[in-house]
């Protein structure tokens, strides 16, 4: 037999058997299997990774696309991602109309364009998501859904959105059971007491980071994962939290498994690295904010002890004219797929608190199952043949312009990070080797995460 590509003499990162030396045999975008060192099958390319550590493709299941240049993010924002390594990612897709209405144009703009593969999670905010939710499962092969416990009422009307309540999420949650095999994304903040405090938090005339974390305490943040836990396990419903910030909200996921354990758990780069004393004023500013040291380092420990699942950058890709402004009044988020693999090897794995397969799992084999990406998160025979070569010792300064994002400025700009990748493999073509860009938009394909009936999507 021959093959297409064996990459020859690294070290694979496995998950569950962690460092293995072996060479990787990949056919037809497929990896065919793994193999003593020279044993591999003869093949029409051999790369040798001598040195280099071998990840599966790292996977981003929390990203925001359509924030600033709604159609040409798919191109820039999916270059940005392969740059960090990324052959996966999932964004958010938030509209107050029917996804039916509404999906095949934003489909379109990111299959034209998309380097790498893509998925979404829908936003549910209306009675017709509701009622429609079986339908994206089986027609558009999205499976996990996002409800924002903060779009309430008012706040939501404001955002143009229904506003829901805990009536809304109690029906969507027992839908979500009904239909099996979906998970609801739920962002955790109890508005009334974040609005009450924020008022509190303005008049007072503070204007940093500490003060907006005084507008959105850790209670607001514990107190929503305890109600989002009740209502989850009442109705057998299962639920990722994303971006937890707190000790507070991490001890409560804590005590809630014992009795209840279908709840995921993700947190971003950004509360791993930066706390309210930041000294980078509303650039910072994020939603939940940066919390205290101690919350730091709660988020490690959550990481090293296995109570969070994922990490994800919550990447937004506004520029940072935006965040120059007062705390109030600045965007929130930043840009952050492409910096992620080098926050973990940096502040992780060289620290002493993560080990490389630790670090693959949370990247790669965690999410690809909480959210049934099938054939992704894994190098065993069979799977799509994503592949990310690191380079765990290399040195590099965070060059925002170098990483091609959309957006201008990186919270990380200017710090040498040590650990980068320095070749993504999507489906067995290489499609960024050494900081360039070798893939081509419109080779990324859509990620049908449930069983799509009838013709294929977008089609
Ligand atoms: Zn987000």
């Amino acid at each position: 037999m021959n093959c297409d590509l064996v990459i020859s003499n690294g070290t694979i990162v496995d998950p569950v058997e962690g460092l293995v030396h072996r060479d990787i045999a990949v056919s037809s975008g497929l990896v065919v299997g793994q193999f003593m060192p020279g044993h591999a099958p003869d093949a029409t390319e051999i790369l040798d990774a001598t040195g280099m550590h071998v990840f599966p493709g790292l996977i981003d299941a929390h990203v925001h696309f359509g924030f600033a240049q709604p159609i040409t993010e798919y191109s820039s924002e999916t270059a940005y991602a392969a740059q960090g390594g990324f052959t996966s990612v999932l964004g958010y897709f938030l509209s107050s109309e029917s996804y039916k209405d509404v999906f095949d144009a934003e489909f379109a703009h990111a299959r034209q364009r998309a380097l790498v593969d893509f998925g979404f999670h829908f936003s549910v905010t209306s009675e017709r998501h509701l009622e429609e939710m079986n339908d994206y499962v089986t027609r558009f092969g999205v499976n996990s859904f996002k409800y924002f416990m903060n779009f309430k009422g008012e706040e939501g009307r404001y955002l143009g959105l229904d506003g829901t309540d805990d009536g809304y999420f109690y029906a969507l949650l027992e839908r979500a059971a009904e239909i099996g095999e979906v998970t609801i994304v739920v962002h955790t903040e109890n508005i009334e007491l974040v609005n009450r405090f924020r008022r509190s938090s303005i008049m007072s005339g503070g204007d940093t980071l500490k003060d907006w974390n005084l507008s959105k305490p850790n209670f607001t943040e514990a107190e929503s994962v305890i109600r989002a836990l009740a209502f989850a396990e009442h109705l057998g419903a299962t639920i990722y939290i994303p971006h937890i910030s707190t000790r507070m909200a991490l001890d409560e996921v804590r005590r809630w498994r014992d009795r209840y354990d279908r709840v995921y758990v993700e947190t971003c780069p950004h509360y791993l690295t930066h706390d309210w004393d930041a000294d980078i004023g509303a650039i910072g500013k994020a939603n939940p904010p940066f919390r205290s040291p101690d919350d730091v380092a709660a988020m490690w420990e959550g990481l090293a002890d296995g109570s969070i699942d994922v990490v994800a950058s919550d990447h937004v890709p506004r520029k940072r004219a935006t965040k120059e402004t007062s705390v109030w009044s600045a965007s929130q988020g930043f840009p952050g797929t492409a910096t992620i693999l080098p926050v973990l090897l940096h502040h992780g794995y060289h620290a002493g608190r993560l080990s490389l397969p630790r670090i693959a799992e949370l990247l790669t084999s965690s999410p690809a199952r909480i959210f049934s990406m099938n054939g992704k998160g894994s190098l065993a025979p069979g799977s799509d043949a994503d592949i990310t070569l690191v380079d765990i010792d290399k040195v590099k300064n965070v060059d925002p312009e170098a990483l091609g994002s959309w957006s201008d400025y990186s919270l990380y700009e200017g710090q040498a990070l040590k650990g980068w990748p320095i070749r993504t493999i999507l489906r067995g073509q290489t499609v960024m080797l050494d900081g360039t860009i070798t893939g081509e938009g419109g080779y990324g394909r859509y990620l049908t995460r449930s069983p799509v009936s009838g013709s294929s999507v977008g089609s």
